[in-house]
């Protein structure tokens, strides 16, 4: 074989094989047999015009055009891309529900339904007894009735559908009242504004942005407001000089002046996590108790399952929803209604079992101290790496997705400092490959928050902080 130094680079060009020869070569046909040979052929074209661009550089020696060298780049090229674009990663930022990781876990029970049923067509729209069509959502809104005591229920792709579509159905050309306390923008630019005026409804402002009274509710209700809408202020807390009304009064108001009154909860918990020391949301069947006509919240919220959007409430106001031409164009996808419905049925086993068998839950309610013996573990996998130290320190989680804003939760991080890298580099590389791991980076420290991934992550990390380490 030539060594670096033997040849002008223009020379050693000029032995790169041809694709075509390569592709009958016998060394390259395993990987044929493994992928196929358009994607051989595609990184085999890859390869070689990046050993051209090398060459012209002057940068590559007779051993990089050998064949064998050639099915390396071939074989590492083609794992690379092999990997999914939606790829399992490890959550180690702390926030539970991360919207760029996908919000809440499926509950591994759930996943498991999923993969056992996607496979077969799904009674999803017919009545077995009779064979007629109907009945779409009902798997899940009779579990929805039964667990927040409304008297009907249904489900769209998102919580933003919800609104918009609950919005169009009871308020179009009508005014709806809303504390200017509560015109939140929740990210990914959804503007609770910008949803009432594509569904047709006028916003009518109530009271300022620290305090609204019942009184300025009372005071604006006239022939052309439709509904009282209340928005839980999901990503930020207005503290201080405060006053907003509760929902039991809006209800009150509601009755009296024959208004509809609705509750945007945004992440609708069925577990009073107030009681388990996270305060800060309030239940679903509080506020379907209080008399709201509907209350609309997110599926992969605090609810622990898929991305969906929840409505409940009065059958009349909810029928309303349904028959609107938007709940068409809303309605979610098959494999939505399978996880949604395994996952409301673990709460019909109560809290506990929720807590136990629903990873957001858990990962929200477990206390610093339990979290302890994974860090210890992450760190004793971590020991005796080469230029790199550990160190566990407290770190402040939070739930994420605009759920008990603003509250961090006490939690424990693994702190990797590295002799090698500086913290934005060593983050690059723990997010790289088929299983990218998510740390904190923050004050050019890198850490990895415990609170957010399993016991079954700690040796994956740890293989991959070795790598990195090599
Ligand atoms: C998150 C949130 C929404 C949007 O819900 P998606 O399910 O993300 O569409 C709407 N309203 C409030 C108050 C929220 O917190």
């Amino acid at each position: 074989m030539g060594s670096s130094t033997d040849r002008h680079p223009g020379e050693i060009l000029r032995q790169l094989p041809q694709v075509d020869r390569l592709l009958v070569d016998p060394l390259f046909a395993p990987l044929i047999d493994e992928h196929s040979r358009a994607e051989v052929l595609e990184q085999i074209r890859m390869v070689l015009d990046d050993l051209r661009a090398r060459g012209a550089k002057g940068q590559i020696t007779s051993d990089d055009v050998e064949p064998s060298a050639i099915e390396k780049m071939v074989r590492v090229g083609l794992t690379l891309a092999a990997i999914p674009y939606y790829r399992p990663v490890i959550n180690a930022t702390g926030v539970v529900l991360h919207t760029g990781l996908g919000r809440s876990p499926i509950a591994p029970e759930v996943a498991d339904q999923l993969g056992e049923r996607v496979r077969h067509p799904l009674r999803v729209e017919i009545e077995p007894e009779t064979g007629q069509r109907g009945g779409r959502d009902e798997g899940c809104a009779a579990l929805l009735r039964e667990l927040t005591g409304a008297e009907a229920a249904t489900v769209v792709n998102n919580n933003a559908g919800a609104t918009l579509l609950l919005l169009s159905a009871l308020a179009k050309d009508k005014k709806v009242l809303l504390s200017r306390g509560e015109m939140v923008e929740i990210g990914g630019s959804f503007r609770i504004p910008d949803i009432m005026e594509l569904g047709g409804a006028k916003l009518a402002g109530v009271g300022t942005t620290n305090r609204t009274h019942a009184a300025d509710y009372e005071n604006a209700v006239d022939d052309d407001v439709a509904m009282i809408l209340k928005v839980h202020t999901s990503n930020y807390r207005v503290i201080g000089f405060t006053e907003e009304v509760d929902i039991d009064t809006l209800c009150e108001i509601g009755r009296r002046t024959q208004r509809a009154v609705v509750h945007d909860l945004g992440s609708g918990c069925l577990v009073d996590l107030a009681a388990r020391g996270r305060p800060g949301e309030s239940l679903v069947r509080d506020s379907v108790a209080a008399g709201c006509d509907l209350v609309c919240f997110s599926g992969d919220k605090l609810l622990g399952g898929p991305q969906s959007g929840i409505i409940v409430g009065t059958k009349k106001a909810v029928d309303k929803c349904r028959k609107h031409p938007l709940y068409r164009a809303l309605r979610p996808c098959r494999l939505t209604y399978v996880a949604l419905e395994a996952t409301l049925r673990i709460y019909r086993a109560g809290p506990d079992a929720a807590i136990a068998r629903i990873p957001a839950l858990g990962r929200l309610l477990a206390t610093a101290e339990s979290l302890e013996p994974r860090a210890e573990a992450l760190a004793a996998a971590l020991h005796g790496i080469k230029g790199l130290a550990t160190q566990i320190e407290p770190h402040g989680a939070l739930a994420g997705s605009g759920s008990l804003p603003t509250r961090e939760i006490e939690s424990r991080a693994v702190r990797l400092t590295s002799d090698r890298h500086s913290a934005t580099e060593f983050a690059a590389l723990l997010r790289r490959g088929a299983r990218p791991i998510f740390p904190i980076v923050r004050d050019d420290v890198v850490r990895l928050d415990v609170r957010t991934f399993d016991d079954e992550d700690v040796p994956v990390i740890a293989a991959k902080v070795r790598e990195i380490f090599g």
